[in-house]
């Protein structure tokens, strides 16, 4: 179990539903055609099955870090809180 990691999957997602398939504990669903992680903190710490089998680079991981979000969605902030 991880306090500080989870998958984050990206828009680029084709919800061919292969990572459903490969995780180790069955954490992820497609729910309202959205690939879902049923609990993001029961995720192993370190595990990249999801993200391994992927044909699509559409799964990142949040790691603690900012520079994880920013990594998962393409290293560019949005939020215009930042000067
Ligand atoms: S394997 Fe990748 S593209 Fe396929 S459903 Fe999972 S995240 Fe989406
Ligand atoms: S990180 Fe591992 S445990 Fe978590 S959803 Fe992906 S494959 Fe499953």
């Amino acid at each position: 179990m991880a306090d500080n990691w989870y998958p984050i999957i990206k828009g680029n997602c084709t919800r061919c539903k292969q990572c459903i398939e490969k995780c180790p504990i069955q954490n992820m669903t497609l729910v309202n055609n959205q690939i879902t992680i049923n609990n993001g903190f029961e995720c192993p710490d370190g595990c990249e099955d999801c993200k391994d089998i992927c044909e699509y680079s559409a799964v990142s991981y949040y790691d603690g870090t900012d520079e994880s979000i920013m990594n998962a969605f393409g290293g560019e902030c949005h939020c215009h809180n930042h000067k």
